[in-house]
């Protein structure tokens, strides 16, 4: 029997990878640290799935029995020339890999403002996955901020669940959503419809345009949050305040292979594989494009690992969804004006309380690093990092192994993975972890 094709994280991209792969027989292995499949946008598991697209992608995976899924399970290193370290929560782990197609999906682009680290204030993605996880807002006044297409899908999760959006802030204005929109009208209509399904389920949520949050205030927690919107300011009282300003890939698995990354993605060929033999990438680790561009392209990754092309209709599928993603890049990149939020006394590495200030007499990410402890928290750089590139152009803070915090046991005492034993964690029960 061949060696299982590893396809590490069960998000939109993994599941269809999965599936292309094991189409043909070859058995597939699927990891994610999520004990359930999903990833961000399916989040919560099949019972609560109402995309189809989901739920007959896992069917397919759980009749196949040489598809095998361990969840529940972080890739936090390599464990020898192929091998993945992985830590779980009854113990550390090895798996050999000869084929595997990274798909480890995005994180949310955290930028620093006054009273950005009140509890009470979130990543807008942040909120929607506690709300998603069964954090209760019904009755909750919640102000949606920041830029960008995510906000409308937040604000509708926010409603859906009782909660109040008393706001929703959008930082670009008027002319450039109109122009958006315009756009998505020409060549991507299931994404008007989309956008306007979303708009229907937030009438009556006060929509402001051109506006931009100055703080979070609040004694203990948030109470309030201050904006201002063309040239004036106000405050509105709240609960939560969830904000985005966009999406980055994340790079950590593709760091531990040693993939080339190119304007901040994994880079990619046509067939979806990467700089390093053996390894594709697919989803939003190759850059910002939603579940359309993670599907498309999970599913041609799946198919080239075990030698098969992808049809007609594939391709024209992650063309149109690669141009979706184009449209989005150029429409909702932060702007500029955004780093004005950013005041000298505002923390911007929360793991080590250091504030702007202290970053701003340095020209890159290594000084800072070296004299003010900047990345050095349990985050390793992973929100300060990004946010000053953002701040100060600074190169991105490179990758160390292990890519995520492991413990030292993990480090010290694994054990080797066999796909037998595995096989008891069968889709049929993702919760289930086997060592
Ligand atoms: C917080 C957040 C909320 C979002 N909400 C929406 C939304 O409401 N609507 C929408 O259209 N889009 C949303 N998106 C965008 C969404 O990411 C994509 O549309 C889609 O989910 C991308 O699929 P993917 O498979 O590329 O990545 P993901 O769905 O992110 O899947 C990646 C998977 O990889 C796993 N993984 C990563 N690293 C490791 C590791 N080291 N070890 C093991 N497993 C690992 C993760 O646990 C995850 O399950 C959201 C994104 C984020 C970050």
């Amino acid at each position: 029997m061949s060696a299982p094709v590893i396809v590490l994280g069960a998000g939109p991209a993994g599941l269809a990878a999965a599936e292309a792969a094991s189409a043909s027989g070859q058995s597939v292995l699927l990891i994610d640290e999520n004990s359930a499949p999903g990833g961000q946008i399916w989040r919560g598991g099949p019972q609560r799935w109402r995309d189809e697209r989901a739920s007959r992608l896992w069917e397919a995976l759980r009749a196949r029995a040489h598809v095998t899924m361990l969840g529940g399970a972080r890739v936090v290193a390599p464990a020898g020339p192929r091998a993945l370290l992985l830590e779980a929560a009854d113990g550390a782990l090895t798996q050999p890999w000869e084929k595997v197609i990274v798909c480890s999906g995005a994180r949310e682009l955290l930028l620093p403002f006054p009273g950005w680290t009140l509890p009470g204030v979130t990543g807008a993605g942040g909120l929607q996955a506690l709300i998603k996880g069964g954090m209760p807002v019904a009755g909750k006044r919640v102000v949606v901020a920041g830029t960008g297409p995510l906000l409308l899908a937040v604000a509708a999760t926010v409603r859906e669940h009782g909660g109040e959006v008393v706001a929703l802030v959008e930082h670009r204005g008027s002319g450039d959503l109109a122009r958006f929109a315009a756009k998505l009208a020409l060549s991507h209509h299931g994404k008007l419809l989309q956008s306007l399904q979303l708009a229907a389920r937030l009438r009556g949520v006060p929509y402001l345009r051109g506006a931009s949050v100055l703080a979070a205030e609040g004694s203990g927690r948030i109470e309030r949050v201050l904006l201002r919107q063309r040239g004036r300011e106000k405050a509105i009282d709240c609960d939560f305040l969830a904000c985005g300003f966009g999406l980055t890939p994340s790079l950590e698995l593709a760091a531990l292979f040693g993939c080339a990354v190119e304007q901040g993605r994994v880079g990619v060929d046509g067939a979806q594989r990467t700089s390093v033999q053996g390894v594709w990438a697919a989803g939003e680790s190759t850059g910002i494009g939603g579940v359309d561009k993670a599907l498309a392209e999970g599913r041609i990754a799946g198919l080239d690992v075990v030698g098969g092309a992808p049809n007609a209709s594939d391709l024209r599928a992650r063309g149109t969804a690669q141009a979706f993603s184009a449209l989005l890049a150029q429409s909702f990149a932060p702007l500029p004006s955004l780093r004005a939020m950013c005041t000298g006394s505002t923390i911007v590495c929360r793991c080590e309380d250091v504030l702007a200030a202290d970053l701003a007499p340095h020209t890159g990410w290594r000084s800072a690093k070296l004299q003010t402890r900047a990345g050095m928290g349990p985050c390793q750089g992973r929100v300060c990092g990004t946010a000053c590139t953002f701040l100060y152009g600074w190169e991105a803070p490179g990758l160390r192994q292990p890519v995520f915090p492991a413990s030292a046991a993990t480090l010290a005492l694994p054990q080797t993975l066999r796909v037998d034993t595995v096989a008891r964690a069968h889709p049929e029960s993702p919760q289930q972890q086997t060592n």
